[in-house]
């Protein structure tokens, strides 16, 4: 048989596996990194936590009242050898630590930092962007003003030497970074990695690691990497401001009801203390207590987010085990094998990503859209895929994978066929 008749018949059996899918007329939805209901019922204590008779901190803060804009100290004393950020330099927020992202930035453009007083805002200002990377976090540069530049990753964390060349130009000013389970390839960095951007030379002063760890404490395997130290690590290289840490128990507890906590060196603390005075007389306190009283303490923290790897692991397997037995061999596809976070990020063909969403769709199966994953939606190759295994319930996600890799291989065939 010919190269093009073998590429024809794989196409037929493709397109008949994928009609016969689509005709099931099944709804599925694996496009937001949400927990389901199961993961959000594991905190159900945290709504009865807190009584009106019974609202004082252990420390004797009444959290109904106005005030204590720093968050309340034991529940930072209890995240910060969690999060590996010393508890007099770490504030703990409300709901969404993007909020604190979109909030510091902001100070910083109006204000400049604790570094330069400049602001950003005042001139170009750009930022760098490791894709694949995570969707908000462009958008809310991109809705700042930032001008964004893309860098690779690859399996050790984003590519410095690429970062470093950026970095050369003043008015880059930093660089995101989710360093543990990146959002959406599962990457984790390594501290030698984590060195390097530390020691990055930079040309502005300012220059700003945004250390998003939003899932630094979600392991999908008993044993796991580390949270590392980036306070210290930059300390050392001479940059003890560099890192802006960020962190929230939005995929913890309850995704719209979490805390959210904000990290940084003792200057920039300060200056982002001072900067939020201004906007608001303090978090809700109340809610820190029923995350205070609800964990206890550290281990109560990682015992709980092994309650949640007993109900995500097996849909993270489910997945990767239909994408190994369907696509396993092939060149059509590969795939990340992430040991924690919420996504896996499928890479098809160049050129495929689009054409496999539109028809997952039509079979049914919601995906997010491509490009999303990539500053301004543009996904150069068009070929990244975010998989976010963790709403529906495991039946649901092996189905909506067999439809995936259907759509694949029809989207490969057709693009083989086509040349
Ligand atoms: N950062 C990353 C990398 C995320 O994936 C998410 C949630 N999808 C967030 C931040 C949002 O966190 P929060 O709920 O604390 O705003």
């Amino acid at each position: 048989m010919s190269r093009t008749s073998e590429l024809q018949a794989e196409l037929e059996k493709a397109s008949t596996t994928y009609e016969e899918f689509a005709a099931r007329g099944l709804k599925l939805d694996i496009t937001r990194g949400k927990p389901a209901s199961e993961q959000l019922d594991l905190a159900a204590d945290l709504l009865t936590a807190v009584t009106g008779d019974d609202a004082s901190t252990p420390s004797g803060v009444d959290t109904r009242n106005y005030g204590g804009l720093d968050g309340i100290i034991e529940l930072r004393e209890l995240f910060s050898p969690l999060l590996k950020v010393p508890s007099d330099q770490l504030m703990a927020g409300g709901n969404a630590s993007l909020t604190l992202m979109a909030q510091a930035l902001t100070f910083a453009l109006l204000h400049g930092t604790a570094v330069d007083s400049r602001p950003w805002g005042q001139g170009p200002h750009k930022i760098i962007c490791p894709v694949p990377g995570y969707d908000r976090h462009f958008t809310l540069a991109e809705s700042l003003g930032f001008e964004l530049l893309s860098i690779p990753m690859d399996s050790d964390g984003p590519v410095v030497a690429e970062a470093q060349r950026l970095a050369e130009d003043e008015t880059v000013k930093g660089m995101w970074l989710v360093p543990m389970y990146s959002n959406p390839t599962g990457v984790t960095i390594t501290e030698e990695r984590a060195r390097e951007l530390a020691a990055m030379p930079a040309a502005s002063a300012d220059f700003t690691l945004l250390w998003d760890n939003a899932y630094g404490l979600h392991h999908l395997r008993e044993h796991h990497p580390e949270v590392l130290d980036i306070l210290r690590i930059c300390a050392e290289a001479g940059h003890p401001e560099r890192p802006w840490i960020f962190a929230s128990t939005s995929k913890i507890t309850h995704a719209g009801a979490g805390v959210s906590f904000f990290g940084a060196g003792p200057e920039t603390m300060s200056w982002f203390h001072a900067n939020l005075a201004k906007i608001s007389i303090g978090p809700d306190k109340v809610n820190q207590l029923r995350h205070l009283r609800f964990f206890k303490d550290p281990a109560g923290v990682e015992e709980h987010m092994r309650r949640h790897a007993a109900i995500i692991a097996p849909k993270f397997d489910a997945v990767l085990d239909t994408l190994e037995r369907e696509l396993g061999g092939t060149d059509l596809a590969r795939w990340t094998h992430p040991d924690g976070g919420y996504f896996i990020t499928l890479t098809t063909l160049e050129g495929t990503a689009d054409r496999i969403v539109k028809l997952a769709a039509e079979a049914g199966v919601k995906l997010t859209p491509a490009g999303a994953t990539h500053p301004y939606g543009l996904d150069p190759a068009n070929n990244v895929i975010r998989i976010a295994p963790t709403m529906p319930t495991a039946e649901d996600v092996e189905l909506a994978a067999q439809g995936l890799v259907a759509c694949v291989k029809l989207a490969s065939y057709e693009k083989l066929l086509a040349g």
